[in-house]
């Protein structure tokens, strides 16, 4: 979607959101430092389209999704959803702004009551935000479970009595309920068998094209993010440190933590997968609760220069629609600005280490 997002409106509006936990301490619970799960991150989604969000486990990619939608009470930072700003509305028209922004969560046993039948669980947002009466809210539970691919007749079934891939079904059922325009998707087919993965990707799909929804599909699969994301955004550590459109991201990562990311993905072609250059990165991923000073990879980085290590990379566009917090580039990009070169050559020519899609 390089080119689709600039004939497309915004829904989606994030700037500076940040979400730190606090650390408490002692008798009184005084404060004494913060996890900082999400550190400043700023991304638009565009209307229609998928956003994939990826990053190792604990990266903050499911806090930033709940944050947006105002699970959590953001720290800091504006969300604005189809010119509304989510994080200011007080409680009554944060309720009304409810059914245009929902969520399928990661493991559906978990997330479906299960003391409830399918019916109840479809049709309790419709219980919470219309006036539908008995018959026309049955109408409509038939109708979503048509839409997600669910036999009518199970309506009074409970959640165990459904496979893995099924009940996410009825989650994603019951997310569509209140006609929703933006749904964040956290790691929608974690729990699922491989064999069903597909079926429920295919379902978000061909519901995104039916319905005109837009998603933020959060995942830590990378072939599943390239299948069905427009535009991918990678975290580490809090915060998003390259955006761009699906093929310039697994074509050509520029960011070193990319790199190492997409060079774990095996390759279906067989020659391509012998001759595939693995980076493995050294060291764990920093604690939240104490991330390192300057660029928050610097303790991992393959690339590490000294500037790294003291001056935090700015979150920039270094290319059209290719964002990337990168002291590489960020020296490339000012060097080509003033000298009206290519940035991306730039940086090659600068770091003669630097080898672009390394990955
Ligand atoms: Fe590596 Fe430095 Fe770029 Fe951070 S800013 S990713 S440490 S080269």
């Amino acid at each position: 979607m390089a080119d689709g997002t600039q004939t497309r409106l915004p829904l989606l509006e994030v700037e500076g959101l940040k979400m730190y936990f606090p650390i408490t301490a002692g008798l009184f619970r005084k404060k004494v430092g913060d996890v900082k799960a999400v550190d400043d991150i700023s991304f638009t989604i565009f209307e229609g389209e998928t956003l994939g969000l990826v990053g190792e486990s604990g990266c903050g990619k499911s806090t930033c999704g709940r944050a947006i939608l105002r699970l959590y009470e953001p720290t800091e930072g504006r969300v604005v959803l189809g010119g509304e700003d989510v994080l200011a509305a007080p409680p009554g028209e944060l309720r009304a702004m409810r059914p245009r922004m929902q969520m399928v969560f990661q493991d559906p046993q978990a997330s479906l009551n299960p003391r409830m039948t399918v019916a109840g669980i479809i049709g309790e947002p419709l219980d919470e935000h219309t006036t539908l009466n008995r018959a026309q809210k049955l109408a409509r539970i038939y109708e979503l479970m048509d839409k997600v691919g669910l036999n009518r007749d199970f309506a009074n079934r409970y959640p165990h009595e459904f496979s893995g891939g099924q009940r996410q079904r009825i989650g994603i059922a019951r997310a569509l309920a209140l006609n929703p325009k933006f749904i964040v998707c956290d790691e929608p087919i974690a729990a699922l068998d491989v064999s069903i993965q597909a079926q429920v990707v295919n379902l978000l799909e061909e519901l995104q094209d039916s319905l005109g929804l837009t998603y933020l599909f959060i995942s830590h699969d990378l072939s599943m993010v390239r299948h069905i994301a427009d535009r991918v955004a990678v975290m580490y550590l809090g915060r998003i440190v390259e955006l761009a459109s699906r093929d310039d991201l697994y074509d050509a990562p520029m960011h070193p933590y990319t790199q190492a990311l997409l060079s774990a993905v095996p390759e279906p072609d067989p020659n391509a997968e012998t001759s595939r250059n693995r980076i493995i990165l050294k060291g764990d991923v920093p604690s939240p609760a104490n991330p390192p000073k300057g660029c928050n990879f610097c303790t991992r980085c393959p690339k590490v220069m000294d500037i790294c290590r003291e001056v935090e990379p700015t979150f920039g566009e270094v290319t059209p629609g290719h964002f990337l917090a990168c002291h590489l580039y960020q020296e490339a990009a000012v060097g080509a600005a003033n000298s009206g070169a290519n940035p991306e050559q730039s940086a090659s020519l600068q770091d003669p280490n630097f080898q672009q899609g390394e990955a």
